[in-house]
């Protein structure tokens, strides 16, 4: 082992034994675990980003051309997303949950992921594009068909039930975040012991404030990211390597010592 690669397995041994003795701990998940999965992040060179411009709440509402650039987006992330299935480091995430070791996941993404993978309480602060909700009333509907009727006839489709603006049931930029689950997510990172941050570069609010609510509170806190962030400094461990191999790491330090 290289002097760096022993002062990883440390580490991993280090957050192994933190998790064994937590009592609260609790995951932060954004773009980086799903592009393990094949999921591009939209805000990444090859994202969706790099080619079109996002649309607007406000636009989306008003503008039936503004709605057809929508659904055009949302029919190509959706491809990505229905081919993508959990990788190792949502199936971790649920695996600790089920043994009672972690207790949530605080999600960025909106992929279902966490939920196929078997994790149970799973935030999603952007919602979530495995629905659509119409707008109008509320109806809320499977987006396969939809996107298929998209793709089928080019025009936008619209609620069955009473005609309505049909959009996926995700945050849309101009849009403010659900409340409920902001809340819940507030109070679970202050009530965290251990909170891990990964797959995010904690440069979005709320991304960035609630690791460091948790720290003020007294929590450990563990980044693994791909790339540096602002808070790797204030960090206790952070590894900038892949998450799945990571997790699985850490997971198979847990399973070894208890
Ligand atoms: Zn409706």
């Amino acid at each position: 082992m290289t002097p760096t690669e022993q002062s990883e397995s440390k580490a991993i041994e280090q957050v192994a034994q933190w998790l064994r003795e937590a009592r609260s701990a609790v995951a932060f998940t954004g773009a980086g675990i799903s592009t393990e999965s094949g999921i591009p992040d939209f805000r990444s060179p090859g994202g969706i980003w790099a080619t079109s411009k996002p649309v607007y709440f406000d636009e989306f509402m008003a503008s039936a051309e503004a709605r057809y650039e929508y659904w055009r987006q949302k029919a190509i992330a959706h491809r990505d997303m229905a081919r993508a299935r959990p990788n190792v480091g949502h199936e971790v995430l649920a695996r600790w949950e089920t043994i009672g070791r972690l207790r949530a996941v605080i999600t960025q993404n909106i992929d279902g992921l966490h939920q196929l993978a078997g994790s149970r309480q799973v935030l999603e602060l952007h919602g979530t594009a495995r629905r659509i909700a119409c707008l109008d009333c509320g109806a809320d509907y499977e987006p396969d068909p939809l996107v298929e009727q998209f793709l089928a006839t080019d025009r936008v489709p619209l609620c069955a039930a009473c005609g309505g603006r049909l959009k996926t049931a995700t945050v849309s930029f101009g849009q403010s975040l659900p409340a409920d689950v902001l809340e819940r997510s507030v109070a679970l990172a202050r009530e965290s012991d251990l909170f891990f941050v990964l797959g995010s570069s904690l440069v979005v609010e709320p991304a960035a404030s609630l690791p460091r609510l948790a720290r003020r509170e007294g929590a450990r806190l563990v980044i693994v990211n791909r790339d540096p962030t602002d808070q790797d400094a204030t960090a206790d461990v952070v590894l900038h390597q892949p998450i799945g191999r990571t997790l699985a790491a850490i997971d198979r330090a847990l399973q070894h010592a208890s």
